[in-house]
Parts: C-alpha cells; structure tokens; sequence
C-alpha cells in the first residue's frame, strides 16, 4: 500500500514496531487476534489493527502539502478534514481554517471565499451543490481533494445501480458528511433514500409489502429521500450501499432483508430484476478494525480503552462492539485519563462525557483492551500506554 508523508508529531515507533512485527508474522492479514505487550504488572492487549487508515493518511498528507506550497495564501478546508480533534486542531494552528462546522454550519461566509484562496474537501467527499458553488466562486477544487478513494467507490457503485433503474437505500448516519455527500452524489444519478438502521429498513420493507401507507413512509423518510422519489415506481428494484464507516454486520443485516423482502414480494425467479447484489461498501479499514474488535471480544480483559474523536463514527463502532463485553471507555487523548482512580471517557449512549472514578480494577496483573480508530494519530497510542504504565506498573 502506498507510504504517505504524513507529520512525524502523529507518528510512534514504538506502535510502528508493534503493528511492523505483525505485519511481518502476517503479511496476508490472516490473523485477527490481538498483540500482547506485557509490562512489569499490567498487558496490554492491542488490536491486530488500529490507527491512521488510508484515507486519513492521503487527507492529511495533502494538507500539509497545500500548506507548504502556498505559505501566502488563504487556506480553508471544508469543514473536518476528519474526525479528530487534535489533527483538526494542529491544521488550525498552522492556518487553515474550516468554512463549515461538522453539521453544514456556515463558520466562514461563502462570500469571504475568493478564487485564488486553497479550499480542500475533507476525506468524507462533499456535495454537489457544495462542489458547485465553489466552482461558480472560480475556487479550483482538484489540486488538493482529499476525498478519500473508497468513498468515491461508493459514489460509482450507486451511479451504476442509477444506471440500471435500481434505487439506491444507503446505510448511513444521516446527518454524517459522508452520508451527506454520498447521497448528493447517489441523487444525481438514482432515486436514493438514506436509512440509519435495520428499524428503517423494516420501514421501507413494509411499506413494499403493502403494511403500511405512503403517509407512514415519508413520516419517517421526507427528508431524506431524493428529488422526486415516487413511492408508486420507485421501490420495485433497490439495491444497498453504506458510509464507509457503518458497522459490516449491521448493513449485510439490511441487505440480506431487503433481498428476503424482494423474494416474497417477486419470487426467486425474478430476484435479480427486483435486488441488486451489491455487497457491502465497507472499506478495508473498517473491515480490518471490526475484525480486530471481534478478536478482542474472544480475551478475557479487565477493561477496554478506545481512543478517537467522539464523532467519529468508526470508533463510536469500535466503543459498541467492546462495551458488549468489557467495561470501556472511549477516550480522546492521555489527558482524559486524569489519575490513577478517574478517567474521562465519552459515554455512547447518552452522548455525554463523564468522569469515572475507580475506572482501574483490583486484579493483580490487570489485562487492557487498547485501541482505536481511523483517524487516531498513533502518537496519541503511545502517550496512553506511557501514562498507563506511568501510573499503573509500579503499583
Ligand atoms: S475509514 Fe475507509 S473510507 Fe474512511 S477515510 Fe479511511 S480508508 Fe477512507
């Protein structure tokens, strides 16, 4: 895969030579299983694979690269370029500045925006109505897009679904970027709706099984479905797409659903009229990261540390699958872990962040689940163990 030129501040050799030696044992990613590091009195359990993804390492490497070559000039990204506070904050701190925040809240009015100013579009891609008023604006969009690649394999998976007539339901967070962009791009070529989970597949299921009326469908889905979404036409033949970031098993549930809707409605003798096969759209990170949570789910762990930006989607994935098992606690940064007693953490399901005392268990030699996601720098890794050790190993 390719090497990127990215910050030595977001690096770690001690983490390089921990996932290096795996690499080396595996080089085929066979094996999921987690790499144990054991210190004096506590081991720690590090995912088979964590950290910094290949869109990550693109969108960052191509930002410093528009900083470095344009040391006089206007410098903006869209909004975050990805979903960690620290790599957004350092961007800051060099100059850039972000035009929207996370939810499309204009920061930087459209008119303070002139043509030889940089504007980058973060890895999650952006929307046509954005990309085009950039280009009315005469702003050159191309030289530095850090739309990461797999997005863009999704935006053409749905353009081909568009193309031979299936609508397109994407699995996805409504008001994610990601999402946002894929559906702006998916509309311009298929009839598309947006569901956020296995309920609102159930939704759609039933209205195309007649259990339900029109009215209850766009109840639920009136904001979310594209521009002339006709309910009499456009739900004979659906196919399924996701943000790159959802969880696998969730959209190969809503898939799997939709085919069986299909089969009862159509038989299996027209099946592939009525259900396009698409498999997920999933990228190989939040593969390889699921996968790795799956394994760490199989140890036995005192405890379990994921470290990410709290909106970040994979990672809020990763928290889910380990708070299934173990007592977890999904960080930011070392500095959430305030002494040997209390932790920080983002609590996922009332979305609030809290403070835990006593979060350290009584075990002699305790066991930690450590780790993190796709936009997680590894140096953020390396201060964690450092201050876990720091406090816990000579106790
Ligand atoms: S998680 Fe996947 S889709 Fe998202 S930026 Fe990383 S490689 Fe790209």
């Amino acid at each position: 895969m390719k090497k990127f030129d990215i910050p030595f501040k977001f690096k770690s050799d001690f983490i390089r030579s921990i996932k290096e030696k795996r690499k080396a044992q595996d080089p085929r990613k066979k094996d999921f299983s987690p790499s144990a590091v054991k210190f004096k009195s506590i081991e720690i359990l590090f995912a088979r694979h964590f950290g910094f993804c290949y869109g990550v390492e693109n969108a960052i490497e191509i930002s410093y690269k528009a900083l470095r070559e344009n040391p006089n000039r206007n410098i903006f990204l869209l909004s975050q370029m990805i979903h960690n506070p620290h790599v957004n904050k350092d961007l800051e701190d060099n100059g850039i500045r972000f035009i929207q925040d996370t939810y499309s809240n204009q920061l930087i009015s459209w008119d303070q925006i002139k043509q030889e100013d940089i504007v980058i579009i973060p890895a999650f891609g952006t929307t046509r109505a954005i990309q085009n008023k950039l280009e009315h604006l005469g702003v050159d969009i191309k030289t530095y897009n850090t739309t990461c690649p797999f997005v863009e394999k999704v935006w053409k998976t749905s353009k081909k679904l568009g193309e031979k007539d299936f609508t397109v339901i994407i699995h996805g967070k409504p008001k994610h970027e990601e999402t946002r962009a894929t559906f702006s791009h998916s509309s311009a070529y298929a009839k598309s709706v947006v569901i956020k989970d296995i309920q609102e597949a159930k939704i759609i299921g039933d209205f195309i099984l007649g259990k339900i009326d029109e009215t209850s469908f766009y109840d639920v889905f009136k904001n979310r479905i594209s521009d002339g979404f006709d309910l009499k036409t456009d739900l004979f033949r659906v196919g399924v797409v996701n943000q790159t970031t959802m969880l696998a098993s969730e959209t190969t549930q809503i898939s799997t659903y939709f085919k069986d809707i299909m089969l009862k409605k159509y038989g299996e003798d027209h099946i592939k009229a009525h259900f396009a096969d698409t498999r997920d759209t999933l990228c190989y990170a939040t593969n390889d990261n699921q996968k790795s949570t799956f394994e760490l789910l199989k140890q036995e762990a005192d405890l379990a540390i994921v470290v990410g930006g709290f909106n970040s989607s994979n990672t809020t994935h990763l928290a889910e699958l380990c708070a299934q098992k173990f007592n977890t606690y999904f960080i930011s940064s070392a500095d959430d872990i305030l002494d040997e007693n209390t932790i920080r953490h983002f609590d996922i399901h009332s979305g609030q962040i809290l403070e835990h005392s006593s979060y350290w268990p009584k075990s002699k030699q305790p066991r930690v689940i450590l780790t993190s996601g796709a936009s997680c720098p590894d140096s953020i890794m390396q201060e964690i163990t450092e201050k876990l050790v720091a406090l816990h190993d000579s106790l």
